[in-house]
């Protein structure tokens, strides 16, 4: 790949870089310093939502929120090379969360491409400007690696579809008041081997009577994510996103072929491992003697090179018009795997206090390290659980099929 980046690449880098020089420090100046608290810690939940609120909408102010949206929308339509570098300098600044990621970088196109004006100007406002949260429903207890098995059926009634069944793990449903979830349309294709088809994608009103949203506490005592129960909600036809049947494709087709999702992750797991090294420095140094934990740190260091690398590599393919393959799935093993390597790096690098969690006397950066080394374990699962990203590598990459 050439590294080098157009006139255009640099006026786009160095415009951001100058924007969040003059608001980033304003930003949390005007938040006291004060650490997002969390995804969805009881308590702190509704000061990080209004703190990513409040984000969100500055860089929409600034037109940073939506770069890839069209200009029409406040966007910039960003190339891939652009995403990379908006992705490496955001995580240069440690930038905070936003309100609406799934909004702003997936549903947000999607209903770009696959809705009609009326339904446009009904939903992208309220995205782009954090008025209103949005989640995603997807995965149901039977279908998660497995989605197209999915069974929570809606029935066309007159204009009305009438849903019933169960979401589980819908990141802050409860928070929400939209959501796109798919639906089985056809509940018979799953039968007649043909699960993909007869799913439809709807935009539903979280408020809508017959829905109940049940938060699930996980691993690190937070509840951000939920089981959804349907029971007879109506649904009006006009929030179906696309033709009936079509949901498969309109989910797939936009779910970030074009991002080079993980691009600014080498840059912040580089900036997570310094930090971890100078706590041990201040709390335990013994540990830096200790020749496991040594060759530990070195392999790190080596592996987010390789991770920068590997971004590279897909980067190059996207500009040269060739699929991203196995880039994508290779590169979710990767940041799954480094997530894991890191969080418990880190618990071994500060001895003991590095296990007192928030309010303990001593805790280490406010308890970060702690929450982390439990937090993680998800990345094994979420976003593509790692039995099935290497059983597609396998499949598709190493014994390709004739
Ligand atoms: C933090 C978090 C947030 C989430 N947010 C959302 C959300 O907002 N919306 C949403 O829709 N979903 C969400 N999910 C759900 C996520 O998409 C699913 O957890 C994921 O698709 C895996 O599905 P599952 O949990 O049903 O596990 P399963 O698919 O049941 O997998 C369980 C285990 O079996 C293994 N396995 C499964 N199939 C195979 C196979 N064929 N071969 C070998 N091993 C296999 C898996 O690797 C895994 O180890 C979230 C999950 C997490 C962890």
């Amino acid at each position: 790949m050439d590294f080098a980046h157009t006139p255009e690449d640099e006026a786009f880098r160095s415009e951001l870089r100058t924007w969040l020089d003059v608001n980033l420090p304003k930003f949390l100046a005007d938040w006291g310093g004060d650490e997002d608290p969390g995804g969805g810690r009881q308590g702190g939940i509704a000061r990080s939502q209004d703190r990513r609120k409040d984000w969100q909408k500055r860089l929409d102010e600034g037109r940073w929120a939506a770069i890839n949206w069209p200009l029409d929308w406040h966007g910039r339509e960003a190339t891939p090379v652009q995403n990379v570098i908006y992705s490496e300098e955001m995580a240069r600044v440690r930038a905070p969360g936003i309100y609406n990621a799934n909004g702003l970088w997936q549903i947000g196109p999607m209903i770009i491409h696959w809705g009609n004006e009326e339904q446009r100007n009904e939903w992208l406002p309220g995205i782009l400007s954090a008025e209103e949260h949005w989640c995603q429903g997807f995965s149901e207890p039977q279908a998660g690696s497995d989605l197209a098995n999915l069974r929570t059926t809606a029935v066309l009634d007159g204009d009305e579809y009438v849903v019933n069944g169960q979401k589980i793990w819908t990141s802050t449903a409860h928070l929400a008041k939209w959501g796109l979830f798919l639906l089985r349309t056809d509940p018979t294709a799953i039968e007649r081997g043909a699960k993909h088809e007869g799913i439809t994608a709807f935009i539903i009103d979280m408020d809508t009577p017959g829905i109940e949203c049940r938060p699930i506490r996980d691993i690190v005592g937070e509840e951000m994510f939920n089981e959804v129960w349907f029971t007879d909600a109506r649904i009006p036809v006009a929030h179906r996103l696309g033709e009936e049947g079509a949901g498969w494709k309109v989910a797939m087709g936009t779910l970030g072929h074009e991002r080079v999702g993980t691009a600014g992750l080498a840059i912040t797991m580089a900036a997570d491992l310094r930090a971890m090294i100078s706590a041990a420095r201040a709390v335990n140094p013994d540990s830096l003697n200790d020749p496991e934990i040594r060759e530990r740190i070195a392999r790190a260091y080596t592996d987010i090179e390789f991770t920068k690398l590997l971004n590279y590599r897909a980067l190059t393919k996207i500009i040269k018009g060739q699929k991203n393959w196995p880039e994508v799935p290779l590169a979710k093993l990767q940041w799954s795997h480094l997530a894991q390597t890191l969080a418990e790096l880190a618990i071994d690098l500060l001895g003991p206090s590095g296990l007192l969690a928030k309010g303990g006397p001593g805790a280490i950066d406010g308890g970060s390290w702690t929450r982390l080394y439990s937090f993680q374990r998800y990345t094994s699962i979420g976003a593509g659980a790692t039995e099935v990203q290497k059983n597609i590598i396998a499949d598709r990459a190493i014994f390709p099929r004739t």
